[in-house]
């Protein structure tokens, strides 16, 4: 198991960890603030940096091999550390925080749209939500209006925790068909935007929603029968 920090504070840029493992390039930590891919967030990048000041680059996250495991993919042609070292770990900061703001806008656009959610996926420049809805339905104005204005409101996001029969209790709560929620655990992590938005979700989201500052949609797209697809950025 690796400690997930970013789960309790999305905001640590740094830190130190052990080495737990080495394989395939790949290395397991004993606790870590890189995100692995997963829920259409990509995996961070960064640096692994060793005692003597070597930097190891990070290529790409992804969750590892065991339960609970996060595999750092480092870059080709790295050092390795050794199992048992300490390193300090580095994100890259601007990148994760530019994802931070596009994965909360979409929480804030499901909102807007109001429609089963089909898909998702998030990049550092641009993000998108698809919706099985009649593609008339769909006005760029009035989704990037609409978003804007709930954004506006600056509220706090909260990380709220229910239990799995809870959540089997209020079904409503899962929008998206594509992603269940992860069970097993018992229970399973919400991001709660006040009077906006409750839903499932284990990736990383801003503090506060002004912090995404708004959003502008890039394009609408009809990607079959039940994938309306809805690209947005970042507005400044
Ligand atoms: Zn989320």
């Amino acid at each position: 198991m690796t400690e997930l920090l970013f789960r309790d504070d999305a905001y640590l840029k740094t830190t130190t960890a052990r080495v737990v493992a080495v394989r395939d390039g790949k290395v397991e930590l004993d606790r870590t603030i890189f995100y692995p891919l997963g829920g259409g967030q990509p995996g961070d990048t960064g640096f692994l940096i060793r005692d003597n000041g070597t930097r190891i680059a990070v290529a790409d996250t992804r969750k590892g091999e065991t339960p609970g495991a996060v595999a750092h993919v480092l870059a080709a042609g790295e050092s390795l550390p050794e199992p048992g070292e300490s390193v300090g770990l580095e994100i890259d900061w601007d990148r994760r925080y530019a994802l931070m703001r596009l994965h909360t806008a979409l929480h804030v656009m499901s909102c807007v749209v109001i429609a089963p959610v089909t898909g998702g996926n998030i990049a550092p420049d641009k993000a998108r939500l698809d919706f099985d809805i009649d593609i008339t339905l769909l006005d760029a104005d009035r989704i990037a209006q609409g978003t804007n204005e709930l954004i506006a409101r600056g509220v706090a996001t909260e990380t709220v925790w229910i239990t799995d029969e809870e959540l089997d209790a209020r079904p409503e709560l899962v929008k998206t068909m594509s992603v269940q929620p992860p069970r097993g655990a018992g229970r399973v992590r919400l991001l709660k935007i006040p009077d906006i938005d409750l839903q499932p979700c284990g990736g990383t989201h801003v503090a506060n929603i002004a912090e995404i500052g708004g959003i502008r949609v890039l394009r609408i797209r009809n990607e079959g029968k039940r994938n309306k697809r809805v690209e947005i950025a970042l507005a400044g």
